[in-house]
């Protein structure tokens, strides 16, 4: 009942933003919408009309104006991906986390209903998936992570086989997330990590404390093994944060096996097999799953890593400090899809657009972009319902907090900020291109003591 319910609301969503989910389940069949493209030439043209993309194009279309910028995104619906944890955690519904498109495209600029598929930065053009192509003087990558859910073993086709197995990454999958917990009965509720960088580092382990919370609250908890199997051989890989979630999870009996990667699912007998990594010779264990999690390995998303704007790893190759690419000075990047060395969030990209605003502005006037981006990321780590340490750090891993206080604690302040507060300043002020993160109220806060 539950797996048909969560189905049919996936099914519906899949209606109304096919291409997420052919991105997230299949990787290939972006929809597009039907709108015609009158004009194929911008001075600066984006790619990718999520977080980064849709910020960039408000604060460009208000420099530049009318006719100026061009942005090509598949989707006709824009989604907030962080709220996914709340929905898998049954605190909102996957419908609040979507708008249109439309909606969220700045006026001036114009909305390009394509994918591109061939970058070619030698000639400053973009071919699209209709097979237009875009000339750009100024190019902007923005096109996200891509979930490789095929890359496992039984996936992607055992999340319709099984309504205990579920996933907050795709939006065809985080609905399942609260009635599999619901519907837990006890035995192992499991939780994982993949072997590659992903997006929200923190949340696998997010929707792990507030299942152990649903079932400690529902009595559940003393027939329940809550594991995190994760590929890395850390919890987090900031240590201030790191040590106060040792202490979480300690405190809360949760089992962490490090350097365990998830290669296959067999929902049909609910075994879950994993690696250990770097054991010698190559050791495999399967346990027995009653719930199970899982985040997918990433990657760059194909057209970018069969591009010569990728690095070796199929990043767009991007100085760290100022978001240009390291060869092309006329192409830049911004969020996910950079090998920018830092945690992959929507607050990076608030970090970033800033940066890239004045990085691209001095470029515009042929002077060299000086270097301002300090790596901030952050990541509200919920641990339960009603509380959350919110971390905040740069580069170095050095914590970069906005409060005068310790946010290293579980706070109930910090929960309402992630789940009331948060997606207000995205939707109102990240995507009108009025939000470059918290440094200045840090500054007030810290009476200018700060960075
Ligand atoms: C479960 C979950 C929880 C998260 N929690 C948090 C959190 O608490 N805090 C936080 O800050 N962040 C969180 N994030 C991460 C955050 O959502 C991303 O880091 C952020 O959206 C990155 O923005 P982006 O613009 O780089 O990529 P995206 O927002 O993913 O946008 C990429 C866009 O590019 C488009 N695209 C891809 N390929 C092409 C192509 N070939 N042509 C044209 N367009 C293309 C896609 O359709 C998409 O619209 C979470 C993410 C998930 C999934």
């Amino acid at each position: 009942m539950a797996l048909s319910n969560s189905l049919r609301q996936g099914r519906r969503l899949l209606c109304q933003h096919r291409g997420a989910v052919a991105v997230a389940i299949t990787h290939h069949d972006f929809s597009t919408s039907s709108q015609q493209q009158d004009k194929h030439s911008f001075k600066c043209l984006i790619v990718g009309g999520g977080a980064g993309g849709i910020a960039m194009a408000a604060k460009l279309a208000r420099k530049l104006g009318k006719g100026q910028v061009g942005l090509i995104e598949p989707h006709e619906n824009h989604v907030y991906q962080p709220m996914w944890t709340l929905v898998g955690g049954g605190l909102k519904k996957m419908e609040q986390s979507i708008r249109p498109q439309s909606d969220v495209m700045p006026k001036n600029c114009q909305w390009i209903a394509d994918t591109a598929e061939k970058f070619d930065p030698d000639n400053n053009t973009v071919v699209t998936g209709k097979g237009h192509e875009v000339k750009y003087e100024y190019l902007i990558l923005a096109t996200g992570i891509q979930l490789n859910y095929h890359l496992i073993k039984g996936l992607p086709e055992g999340f319709k086989a099984d309504p205990q197995l579920c996933s907050n990454y795709s939006m065809f999958t985080a609905p399942k997330t609260f009635p599999a917990i619901q519907n837990f009965q006890g035995g192992n509720a499991i939780f994982t990590f993949p072997n590659t960088p992903i997006k929200c580092a923190g949340a696998p382990q997010k929707i792990m404390y507030l299942a152990e919370d649903y079932f400690r609250k529902n009595g559940k908890r003393d027939s329940a093994n809550v594991i995190f199997n994760t590929s890395l051989g850390v919890i987090f890989g900031v240590k201030k944060y790191a040590d106060r979630l040792t202490d979480v999870y300690k405190s809360r009996g949760i089992t962490v096996n490090f350097k365990h990667n998830l290669i296959e699912v067999r929902p049909e007998k609910r075994e879950a097999v994993f690696e250990v990594l770097e054991s010698d010779p190559k050791e495999t264990v399967t346990f027995n799953y009653d719930m199970l999690h899982v985040t997918p390995p990433m990657s760059g998303v194909d057209s970018v890593r069969n591009s010569a704007l990728a690095d070796e790893n199929g990043y767009v190759d991007t100085v760290k400090e100022t978001l240009q690419h390291k060869k092309y000075p006329n192409v830049f990047g911004i969020g996910d899809c950079t090998n920018v060395p830092t945690s992959k969030t929507a607050a990076a990209v608030a970090g970033q657009c800033g940066v890239l605003l004045r990085t691209i502005s001095a470029v515009m006037k042929g002077k060299t972009p000086k270097p301002r981006y300090d790596g901030y990321t952050s990541c509200p780590l919920i641990t339960g319902y009603g509380k959350a340490i919110l971390a905040e750090f740069d580069f170095d891993g050095q914590p970069l907090e906005t409060f005068p206080f310790d946010q290293g604690r579980e706070m109930r302040t910090m929960y309402h900020l992630k789940k009331d507060i948060m997606p207000e300043i995205y939707w109102q002020m990240l995507l009108k291109g009025l939000w470059n993160g918290p440094r200045v109220y840090r500054k007030m806060m810290h009476l200018g003591l700060s960075r």
